[in-house]
Order: structure tokens, then sequence, then C-alpha cells
């Protein structure tokens, strides 16, 4: 296995003295260096052909010893010094104080074709940052992360990537739903891949300690490697830095609004400098278009990170962002119009991107009342969003009455839409055809159009726990067979059409499907 090994993290920024594996605050460093623990069974279950190649991997890499103990952290790789960061974070809106990878250890970084790659295994062991708990992750949420990390760069959202997924061989003991029953389930480890795997909480953690030295240091290195293009460090270059990962985190948000993903989880500390969505726990796919869902039972009270609310934790958290790199910059109206823009920028983005999902070309200031009138319909009746947006592309503008025959199959219960609500369907129908007329495109140039931002397959929660079920039980067909769905989400692939389909109603209440909790 040849890996152009290329480190500059652990080398160019401070460490953290201590090399003891001992849990403790550390300051004045970005990072510790610790070593994977060994595991007693480590068993590859799946690895990404794509992040092979674009590691610079054969297949036949994939498929050989020292691949597997390296990615269960059995091995660590010749001339590799693997490490945990340090990083803090706003948990619920709350500030944390000293999280850091308590359950990932960076290997190493490696460069090919002209990209950097950092590889970091997830449920590795225990490192400094671990706390109270066990460094380790289960095979259920490791399952999940591994396919929807992949599915995501599929669908085009930035996120960082997965190489593989393994058994450990160790038993981990969680208490999913926190209820006082803890049992064991199988260990795992992902090996996830990013050009870079830093958070707000990186630099949260050092503005907090007030240790400003250390602040700009990790600045001037994430300006160096990962926004080189900003030019040489100054002032000036900080408050582009800061423009630039508030642009970038905005479209991450958009991205998720239009294909329906809920993270979750958006603290601080999941979320990346480079606008990747990061840290894949209970995060879930909205199924019927409910603006208020979170599929987080953690969250379950308040719904801070529901659907609709993420453009503005998104604004939130930049906001945690700009008042740690402030020391820096100190010019808090360049930071605040920086931060004033992305509301514009929402605005904006938002309708375009609702309107690319209606097919319309050009925007017009008037698309919002009729996309808003949509909005309120798909939430009177429960409508799964991926089958509506992906049905909608069969609409035709001579035959507006037809509408509700073509997004029919969406509806949970297609026999309520009866009377008044039935009324409002059908002048939404011909409200939009009388729009699309006003459009250049033909029927099927739309629909070519719409199947390019409305994906057919999505994984949806009941999908993952289908997989996850029988992976349990030591079959794997089904990951491979939602990975190689997942590879081509805007296609039709008639030969999975059965994922096309509405959440099954057993899945409904589901453990897993509809209610997920932290304890991965
Ligand atoms: P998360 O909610 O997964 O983003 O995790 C929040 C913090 O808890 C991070 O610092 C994680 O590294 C840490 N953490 C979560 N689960 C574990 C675990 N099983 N062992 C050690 N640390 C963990
Ligand atoms: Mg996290």
């Amino acid at each position: 296995m040849k890996l152009k090994i290329k480190d500059i993290f652990n080398k160019e920024l401070p460490a953290d003295p201590v090399t003891l594996n001992t849990r403790r605050q550390v300051s004045e460093a970005c990072f510790s260096f610790v070593t994977p623990k060994k595991t007693t069974k480590p068993e590859l279950i799946h690895v990404s052909d794509d992040m092979l190649e674009n590691l610079g991997l054969t297949k036949a890499d994939g498929e050989s010893d020292v691949f597997l103990k390296a990615f269960t952290g059995n091995v660590v790789l010749p001339g590799t010094k693997p490490y945990a960061m340090c990083y803090g974070g706003h948990q619920f809106g709350n500030w944390a104080g000293q999280l850091g990878d308590g359950r990932a250890i960076n290997l190493c970084e490696v460069e090919h074709n002209g990209k950097r790659w950092t590889l970091q295994l997830k449920g590795a062991g225990e490192t400094p940052y671990s706390r109270t708990a066990d460094g380790l992750a289960v095979l259920r949420s490791s399952i999940r992360e591994y396919l929807c990390s992949e599915a995501m760069h599929h669908l085009g959202v930035p996120t960082t990537r997965a190489l593989s997924l393994a058994l450990s061989g160790d038993q981990v003991l969680r208490d999913v739903m926190y209820d006082g029953n803890a049992a064991y389930e199988k260990g795992a480890i992902v090996c996830r891949v990013s050009p870079s795997f830093l958070r707000f909480g990186n630099y949260q953690i050092l503005a907090a300690r007030q240790d400003i030295e250390t602040l700009k240091i990790l600045v001037d290195f994430t300006i160096k490697h990962h926004f080189s293009h900003l030019g040489i460090p100054s002032k000036d270059t900080y408050i582009r830095f800061f423009k630039e990962v508030t642009e970038r985190t905005l479209d991450m948000i958009i991205h998720w609004q239009r294909v329906g993903f809920v993270h979750g989880v958006m603290n601080t500390d999941n979320m990346s400098i480079l606008g990747l969505t990061i840290d894949y726990g209970p995060y879930g796919w909205l199924e019927g278009y409910d603006f208020g869902w979170t599929p987080n039972t953690t969250d379950r009270q308040h719904k801070r990170y529901r659907y609709e609310n993420q453009p503005n934790i998104g604004l939130w958290n930049l906001f945690q962002l700009a008042n740690a790199i402030y020391p820096l910059i100190e010019d808090a109206p360049a930071l605040e119009a920086i931060l004033n823009q992305y509301k514009t920028d929402f605005d904006t983005r938002s309708l375009s991107m609702m309107c690319s999902k209606l097919g319309l070309q050009i925007e017009r200031e008037d698309d919002k009342s009729l996309i808003q009138n949509l909005e309120d319909l798909l939430h009177v009746s429960e409508t799964d969003m991926t089958i509506f947006f992906r049905n909608l592309s069969h609409f035709k503008t001579e035959k507006a009455s037809e509408g509700l025959q073509v997004v029919n199959e969406a509806f949970y219960k297609p026999d309520d839409i009866t009377g008044n609500n039935k009324e409002r369907w059908i002048q939404w129908f011909k409200s939009y055809a009388a729009r699309l007329e006003q459009e250049a495109f033909s029927d099927s140039q739309r629909r070519e159009s719409m199947n390019k931002v409305n994906p057919k397959y999505v994984l949806r929660n009941y999908m993952a726990q289908l997989a996850i079920a029988d992976a349990e039980k030591g079959d794997y067909k089904l990951i491979d067979e939602l990975f190689q769905l997942l590879k081509q989400p805007y296609k039709e692939q008639p030969e999975y059409q059965k994922w096309f389909a509405k959440r099954p109603e057993w899945a409904r209440h589901k453990v897993g499907c509809s209610m997920l909790s932290c304890s991965s």
C-alpha cells in the first residue's frame, strides 16, 4: 500500500507536550499525540472504491492486510504520528468548554493529485479528550456515518467522506435511549477522510482561554493550507477568511434544505471550517415535509436543530466564530457586515434553490408567494418531500388539472385530499402552470433540470435501519446495495425502484428511524 504521506497539522502546529493518554485539559496546544487502541478481531465490512482512488490506492490495496490493520487502528503506518485535536464548543447554545476528539484519532495526511486528505478513525479508543466516555463507536452509528457521508457527496452536498467501515471485534456498552437499559453492541470503526477536520470549536477554545498567540498560529495555518487564495495573513485576509467561511457554511446549509437533510446536532464543535457536513450522528432525512422536524431525541423539547431552523443556527454559530477570531481582527463592523450579508444571501439563495426545485429558470419576486402557498399545502397533508419534487417534474403545463394525480404517490393519505384542501391544490397547480407558461423551457427540458436538483433516492431513515438490522446479524449485502444505489441519486435506476417509496408505517415511531440519540 503506497500512500503519499505528507503530515502538516502535527508538524506545524503546537503539540501538547504530555504524551500519556490520560484525560486532561490541554492548553497552548492544538492537539495531543495518541495511539489508537488495538482491537480483538478487526474485520472490514465495506470500502469506498471512490475514496480509494482519491487517495491513490488500488482495489487490491483495499483488500490488503496492512489496510485492514491500519484503518482499524491495529498498526501505525511508518512515518506517521496519530493525534487527537483539541477543540471546544457551544452545545445546544451553551458554552461547554473543552471537548476535543474524544473518539476520533487522526492517522496522517495524504497528498494525491494535488489534493490533501486527512485520514481519521472514529471509534479507535480513548484520547485525552474522551472525558467520561470510552472513545468507541458502535456498528449502527458507524453504518449511518459511512453510508450517509458518501451519499451526501454524490448528492453534491459539501461533506467529509468515508474510506472504510470495519468491525473492531470488541463489544461496546450503550444505553441507546438513555433510559437505564444499557446493552452490549458490536464495536465498529469508520475511517473518515477530509481535507481538514478543523471545526469552529478549534478556534473557540483558544479564544476562550485567551491564548491569542496559538489562535493566530492556527488561523494562519488554516489560511496558508486551506485558503491560500486569500493571500498572506493580515487583518484584511482574516476578514476575507471569515467571509469565505460564512459563504461556504451558507452554501452547505442551502444544500441541506434542498435535499431535506437535518443534521441534528449543529453544535459549534460540529461545524467544519471548510463548510463541510461533519459528524454524522443523530441526523435524519425529512420524509413528511415538516419544517419543525428534528431526528434528535435529545433536542425533542426545544427543537433547536429542526429543519427550518438550520439556516438560523448556521448564523448563530458563525457569530460565535466571529467572536473567537475577533482578537485578531478587532473590527466589529466588518464582521457584522458579513453576518448581515448572510441573512440577505440566505433569502436570495433559498429563493433560487426553491425555484430550481420547481423547474423555474428565471427567479421572480412573486415566486415567493407561489412557494409559500406550496409549502403551506405540503404541511396540511403529510407529503413525502423527495417523492413530491421528483414526481412534480412530470407535470405538464397543458394538463394543469392533472397536477394532483402527478404527485399523488407523495401523499401519505391521498384519500384525505378533499374539499377545501383539494380546491387549494387545484388552484396551486393552476398558478404553477401559468407561471411555467412564462418560461422558455419545454416540459421535457424542465424535467431534465428538475431531476438534477431533486434526488430520486436519499438515505431514508428506515433504509439505514434495515441495513443496520441485517448487519447486526452479519449480513452486509444491504450496506453494499444502498452504497451503490446512492452513488447515483439523481438517476432513475429502475432496478432500485423499491427504494423510491414512502416510509413504511412500522418505521413511523421506531427507534433509529424517527428517533435517534447521540449515544453512538
Ligand atoms: P458529538 O455530539 O458526537 O459531536 O460529540 C461531542 C463531544 O463528545 C466530542 O468531543 C466527542 O469527541 C465526544 N464524544 C462523543 N462520544 C464519545 C465517546 N463514545 N467517547 C469519547 N468521547 C465521545
Ligand atoms: Mg462532534
